[in-house]
């Protein structure tokens, strides 16, 4: 064999595999629908707790939780057993609500249980968006009427019903037309409230709004609104699918208020790593799903088996840890660490979320910046000017300070 063909040869297997061995970064632009123009793009392989690790085994700290979903942090061992336990009895049985499914009831019951009376019955879905869609039908069914308020800067999911009550136009736009008799009220706005009438099915809202940038109810808003729906006999619906279990020093957010809804939404960190999520109302409003029409919310894959089960192993470990307490605590320790900073401008927070908003950078920023040193934030959807940190529950008070110490060295860097 002469040297040439020896080359010919080696050429065209690197053009073979050049063009059929792609990397998992080339995959992902190429067939992975893409949603920004410049995803982060990171490659991770393994993650455990608060860390993350790539294929270089470079370890990365979690400061976002996958957006408020692991709140007991990545691989928890009473989760990832629960998952194993009932992957050996079985899988996906039945479209929703037919058969008894241990996994379901036992969810369902536990719920129940840490829930006030009048959210004493679960429907179980996919996802946050899909839990928003199905409190959405169940006011209109409970109250025979069409208008929906939401808020500006609320938001609550991707699906057509979730997006038409979306607190932003511009995401809106490209999209219309959407549901029709949605109105949009001013979050903390007493007067706005005067617009519920009663022609209002229903008021969806963020007990505390996240995407906004972590803003806090205040002058009593929610009793306000709450005592707003009572007089209209609209619905009040509360969107805990970013807040929920425990992230805000309560295992939910509405118990830190004097106001509990007549449907609460429930996704994200909900299954503790699995997606599962949930709408949550009495069991009178509830009934009317299963007639005029029977069958009035359908979905296949609601209510998982596996993530059931993992739901519950999560919620028992929240409420056995008494993770919710030790948010705030922990919450209050990286505020203290960080409000002093002369680039901090403010920190806003609840529990173990905060926005921490810089004098001179916005999130994007401040992003570049910590991921050089390998620590992980991101933005709010509708505040460029802050940054989110909100780690899995489970970091230690040992892990915050080191984390506070290399925040603190990266702003020192910036002017
Ligand atoms: N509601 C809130 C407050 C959210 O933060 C989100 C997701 O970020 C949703 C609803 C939608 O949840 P999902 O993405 O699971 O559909």
């Amino acid at each position: 064999m002469n040297n040439l063909f020896i080359k010919n040869i080696y050429g065209a297997f690197r053009f073979f595999v050049k063009k059929h061995m792609l990397t998992n970064r080339q995959i992902f632009f190429e067939h992975i629908a893409q949603t920004t123009p410049e995803p982060m793009g990171l490659e991770i392989t393994h993650a455990k707790g608060i860390y993350l690790y790539d294929k270089n085994n470079t370890e990365y700290i979690d400061l976002v939780s996958g957006v408020s979903v692991s709140n007991l942090g990545h691989l928890h061992p009473k989760v990832t057993s629960a998952i194993t336990e009932q992957l050996e009895k079985y899988m996906h049985l039945m479209v929703y609500g037919d058969f008894i499914q241990a996994p379901q009831v036992k969810l369902a019951k536990k719920l129940s249980d840490v829930l006030p009376d009048n959210l004493n019955c679960t429907y179980f879905v996919n996802s946050g968006s899909e839990a928003i869609d199905g409190a959405l039908k169940l006011a209109k069914r409970c109250t025979g009427r069409r208008e929906i308020i939401a808020f500006k800067n609320a938001y609550h999911g991707g699906t057509h019903g979730a997006l038409s009550i979306l607190g932003n136009e511009e995401m809106k736009n490209a999209f219309r037309p959407l549901l029709p008799d949605i109105r949009q009220l001013r979050y903390n706005n007493i007067k706005d409230l005067e617009q519920i009438t009663e022609k209002t099915a229903c008021v969806v809202v963020e007990p505390i709004q996240a995407e906004a940038g972590i803003i806090l109810p205040e002058n009593n808003f929610l009793e306000a609104l709450n005592k707003r729906c009572k007089e209209t006999g609209s619905l009040l619906i509360f969107d805990e699918i970013q807040m929920g279990f425990g992230r805000t020093g309560e295992l939910f957010a509405f118990q830190k208020y004097n106001v509990t809804p007549d449907i609460l939404c429930l996704a994200k960190a909900m299954g503790g790593g699995m997606p599962i999520g949930a709408f949550i109302s009495s069991k009178e409003n509830m009934s009317k799903l299963t007639y005029n029409p029977m069958l009035g919310h359908i979905t296949t894959f609601g209510g998982h088996p596996v993530c059931c089960a993992a739901a519950l192993a999560s919620l028992n470990t929240i409420i056995e840890e008494k993770l919710p307490a030790q948010a705030e605590k922990k919450g209050k320790l990286f505020e203290e660490n960080l409000i002093n900073h002369p680039q901090v401008k403010t920190i806003r927070r609840v529990g173990l979320m905060l926005a921490v908003e810089l004098k001179n950078h916005d999130s994007m920023d401040a992003i570049n910046l910590l991921i050089k040193d390998k620590l992980i934030v991101d933005p709010f959807l509708f505040n460029m000017n802050a940054f989110r940190i909100a780690p899995p529950l489970i970091i230690t008070e040992k892990e915050i300070e080191q984390i506070s110490e290399t925040i603190t060295k990266c702003l020192d860097s910036i002017s």
